[in-house]
């Protein structure tokens, strides 16, 4: 038997088990199974993983993504630069760590770039803010974070994103939760008004389909796409890291 999971809380609404049951299904992968580890305390990892002999690896989601780094016998450099991990493969007892929403977020938004997107917002600074900066960095594409309370130099608030902004800025990506099921009427307040065609909105939700976010971009003429495909490419990182 080989056993994967997640790790992270709360988990009620995960992806991962349902994305990962219906791929073992799809593939007759019959001797593998996910499960939830759904742990309040991160310290609960390690009796996770005692408890668990044949576990091969898991994912890591909120609120865990940075803390489980301590934890690590070994971490991947791009996940090291970003520091957070999401992937966790177990080879004889030691742990690796890795960071595949790099790669999700990478390849899902490379066929819709154009090279007169120089410049990029990203609303909200948290854990996915990082991957997403480090992937947009490494396209040279210079990257302003919009933030509730910003703090470093890179960094400026809701009330500063004018239509000059939002002008300059071709690629706006929003890794925040608003506009997340059931909040669905929710959006980031910025000036929707001067988003044109050249615009490209991305969205890491992923339910709803549609954030309200998208829908003002779509309405405006701008490309769009929502998070389901980096969601799917992620996951299927991690299962090639566990299996190589
Ligand atoms: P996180 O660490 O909690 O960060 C979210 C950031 O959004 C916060 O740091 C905060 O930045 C901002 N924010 C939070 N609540 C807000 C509010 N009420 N109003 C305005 N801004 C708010 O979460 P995360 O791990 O980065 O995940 C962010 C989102 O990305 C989640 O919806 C998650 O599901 C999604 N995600 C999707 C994928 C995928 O594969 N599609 C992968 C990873 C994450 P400031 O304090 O600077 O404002």
């Amino acid at each position: 038997m080989k056993q994967y999971g997640l790790v992270g809380h709360p988990l009620d609404h995960s992806f991962s088990k349902q994305f990962f049951t219906d791929k073992f299904i799809r593939e007759n992968l019959t001797n593998c199974t996910y499960k939830n580890f759904d742990i309040k305390d991160i310290s609960q990892v390690k009796t996770v993983v005692n408890n668990t002999p044949e576990l091969m690896g898991f994912n890591v989601t909120i609120p865990y993504k940075e803390q489980i780094i301590p934890y690590l016998h070994k971490i991947d450099s791009e996940a090291a630069e970003v520091g957070a991990v999401n992937t966790v493969k177990i080879t004889n007892g030691k742990w690796t760590g890795y960071n595949t929403d790099i790669y999700g977020f990478k390849q899902s938004l490379k066929p819709f770039l154009e090279i007169s997107q120089e410049r990029a917002l990203i609303l909200g600074t948290g854990g996915a803010s990082k991957a997403v900066y480090y992937v947009l960095n490494s396209l040279n594409i210079n990257c302003l974070f919009v933030s509730r309370t910003p703090k470093k130099d890179n960094e400026i608030s809701y009330n500063d994103v004018n239509e000059y902004v939002i002008r300059n800025h071709q690629i706006i990506v929003n890794t925040t939760p608003i506009g997340t099921f059931p909040k669905i009427d929710e959006k980031p307040e910025i000036c929707y008004n001067e988003i044109t065609s050249k615009h490209l909105l991305y969205d890491l939700i992923y339910n709803p389909d549609e954030t309200q976010f998208l829908k003002e971009g779509r309405k405006k003429g701008a490309t769009t796409i929502n998070g389901l495909q980096m969601l799917k490419i992620q996951a299927e990182k991690s299962w090639k890291i566990w299996n190589e």
